[in-house]
């Protein structure tokens, strides 16, 4: 029972060498060996030690269930605590960052990665409970940190579902920036969303759920809010909700999620009329879903007239405008506006693509809202005072890998880019800082891979926008045929003509293959030009401009109808976003969190050592410790090493009394200590150690003393 006690205070983590493997890998002797990486994971994870770290990286293993380790009390252990003296926790990070942007007055960011279900959005909120509980406590401050922790149930419930993977899935990229006052008080906030992933809205898989919100508000709305938003508790009802899992969830609970949910959009100061049009919109997309269409004559015709005037009510348009939206399509080629009606198959996609379009700019909608209340009141000063916090999906790969895995896959390309910059380069920069001389480390770069995604002109994403944009019939099949004219050649992109033999077994015709840095990924070009032409049909967009529902005509501005310009593609929005959102981060110092997932099974308990060797290595894991390694694993400031060790000589006990200070203290005693010069440097400040053996023996003598 090692986790719930607080372990003694320690520096480097050899207390716990025997018993529990090393707190810091930059301590394991083997440390070029996977298995012996796995192994101390894995010690570690059956003694309820979940965190690790390499350095000042964080490694969290999902444990699957509560343990007493975030406790008020933990947070006062952890609170103005040198970053080794604690056991590794995601608190010790967070109060580190904390401290450097109070101190220092340096911008922060707490990066979170790791595959679905890892734990990265659990990890974001003990980021956000840590400071909210260790600042400032005046009432308006309250009001602040209030909104910034109400602001998550609210987001789970409209951008999170249950997946195969993970029952709270988030469906969407999240970066919240948290501003303080001089003082370390937070005093606004602001949240970026990325990329949600809105084919679900129309249909899930297997055991998956649609968003949250759709069972929420099913289950615990009152008849009341039933009633007047035409809805029946059945889930068999609506088709949208059809594909997914029927029954309720063991870990979910719809009727007391809704609670929170509304209780938070009243503190986070949503009017009541707003929350009434917010669960319009999301009751018009159930009742948008169970429309159907016959064909006459290869024409569409909606199914129930009814249906249509419910949704029209509910979204606040014109009951036979829409029902005309639905089924006719009308383009404007430069002036000649030409209106002709769809077939069935087209009047489905419509329909579809409305649901979606709906969903995701409600979702953005609220997003924008809870800015706006999150919004500082006073900002002079504070600029730089910023902790972001970026909880984003990790490197997907699936058996069949689409558009979207093809957009998350890109983003993880982009971090590892902004990872190796910060974290290579400030290794560096602390050497070149404390005058110390080192031997750079090999690594792969992945700069060819961003640049073969997202170079102008030649990379992929310019391909896609090229082929979407072309006149005569672009099809997926000329989008790859492009990508391969384009492309064969490039070391990390394979198509299926010049693949490996074994590559092209179990390559389809439709596929193409990009070497990632994380892995090989395959992907299917079905549905590549269609989703990122994400066309919703004018009609639609014309009459939803027009609704009585604020929230749907703001989201569906006119401007957007009469704007000559053609929008960007999804793909181009999300690269946009992307590279705004590397601009944040490059000016920041970050603190990582890489979050592993030990089992498939949601479980306690079960440590698969396969899983979890696939993502240590995907994550880059072992690279990122021989970088460690590769300079000095241990690196401690004079004042705090000389405080520790003194009592191991003479010279140094109870006091050094030399001229030069802790340096000349610590220069003493490791001379008294017997060092080898290869062993260890003396920075500016700081004295660095190359070898934990070093440091093994010091403290092995330290203890005996
Ligand atoms: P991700 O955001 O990486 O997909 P989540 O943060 O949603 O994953 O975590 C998935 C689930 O795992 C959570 O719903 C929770 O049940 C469990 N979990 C994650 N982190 C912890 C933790 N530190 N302590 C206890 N349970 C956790
Ligand atoms: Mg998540």
């Amino acid at each position: 029972m090692a986790s719930n006690k607080p372990l003694p205070n320690m520096e480097t983590g050899l207390h716990e060498r025997d018993r529990a493997g090393v707190q810091d890998f930059v301590l394991l002797e083997n440390y070029e060996s996977e298995a012996a990486f796995i192994d101390n994971l894995k010690k570690r994870f059956q003694e309820n030690l979940i965190y690790t770290y390499i350095g000042q990286v964080l490694i969290s293993v999902n444990p699957y269930k509560q343990l007493p380790i975030y406790s008020e009390a933990h947070i006062k252990e952890y609170r103005n605590k040198h970053f080794y003296e604690m056991p590794p926790h995601i608190f010790a990070v967070t109060d580190n960052a904390f401290r450097s942007l109070i101190e220092e007055n340096r911008g922060q960011c707490v990066l979170i990665s790791g595959e679905s279900g890892s734990g990265k959005t659990e990890a974001s909120k003990k980021v956000l409970q840590y400071i909210a509980a260790c600042s400032g406590h005046q009432s308006t401050v309250e009001g602040v940190k209030d909104k910034l922790l109400k602001s998550n149930p609210v987001l789970e419930a409209f951008g999170n579902a249950k997946t195969n993977r993970n029952d709270n899935s988030s469906r969407f990229g999240k970066y919240m920036d948290i501003q303080f006052d001089y003082k370390g008080t937070p005093i606004g906030g602001n949240i970026l969303n990325y990329l949600l992933e809105k084919s679900r809205v129309v249909a899930q898989t297997p055991g998956e759920r649609n968003f949250h919100i759709f069972y929420q508000l099913l289950a615990g709305a009152d008849a009341t809010l039933l009633q007047e938003l035409h809805l029946e508790r059945t889930l068999e009802s609506y088709n949208y909700l059809t594909d997914g899992v029927k029954g309720s969830v063991k870990s979910i609970d719809d009727v007391d999620n809704f609670k929170q949910v509304q209780q938070a959009l009243s503190v986070i100061d949503f009017s009541a009329d707003e929350q009434r049009e917010i669960f319009a919109i999301v009751a018009s997309i159930l009742h948008l879903g169970n429309i159907g269409f016959n064909e006459v004559e290869g024409n569409a015709q909606v199914n129930s007239r009814d249906l249509v005037v419910t949704v029209s009510r509910l979204l606040g348009v014109n009951a036979s405008e829409l029902g005309a939206a639905l089924t006719h399509r009308t383009i404007d080629a430069r002036g000649d506006v030409v209106t002709s009606p769809l077939n069935q198959e087209l009047a489905i996609y419509a329909r579809d693509a409305l649901a979606k379009a709906v969903y995701d700019r409600l979702f953005s909608w609220l997003v924008q809202r809870l800015n706006i209340s999150l919004q500082a009141k006073e900002t002079r000063g504070a600029r730089n005072n910023v902790m972001g916090i970026l909880d984003i999906y990790g490197f997907e790969i699936f058996k069949t890998n689409n558009f979207e895995q093809f957009c998350i896959n890109f983003c993880n390309e982009k971090l590892q880019q902004l990872f190796i910059e910060l974290t290579l380069k400030s290794e560096q920069d602390e050497y070149r800082r404390e005058g110390i001389e080192w031997i750079p480390v090999e690594y792969f770069d992945n700069k060819v891979i961003c640049n073969l995604i997202e170079e102008k002109h030649k990379g992929i994403i310019s391909i896609l926008d090229e082929e979407c944009l072309r006149p005569g019939e672009p099809t997926d099949r000329t989008f790859l045929d492009k990508l391969t004219q384009k492309l064969a050649e490039h070391r990390h992109y394979v198509c299926h003509e010049k693949a490996p033999i074994h590559v092209q077994k179990i390559m389809g015709r439709d596929e193409f293959r990009l070497v990632h840095y994380a892995g090989e990924v395959t992907y299917s070009v079905n549905g590549f030009l269609d989703k990122n032409n994400d066309l919703l049909f004018r009609d639609l967009k014309e009459t939803l401009s027009k609704s009585g529902n604020n929230i749907v005509r703001s989201c569906f501005p006119e401007s957007e109808l009469s704007s000559k310009k053609r929008p960007d593609t999804a793909i181009s929005q999300f690269k946009c976003s992307l590279n705004n959102l590397m601009d944040i981060l490059m000016c920041k110092e970050p603190s990582y969190i890489r979050c592993i997932k030990p089992n498939d099974l949601q479980s306690p308990g079960i440590f698969d050592d396969q899983l979890v060797l696939h993502q240590v290595k995907y994550l880059g894991l072992m690279e990122n410790l021989r970088v460690r390694r590769a300079g000095f694993a241990y690196r401690r400031s004079y004042e705090l090493f000389l405080e520790r060790y003194k009592c191991l000589s003479k010279s140094t006990w109870p006091n050094y009394k030399g001229s030069s200070g802790a340096k000349g203290g610590v220069q003493q005693l490791v001379k008294d200590l017997g060092y080898n010069s290869d062993q260890y440097k003396m920075g500016e400040t700081k004295l660095f150690i190359r070898w934990p053996r070093t440091l093994f023996d010091t403290e092995d003598a330290y203890q005996a003393k």
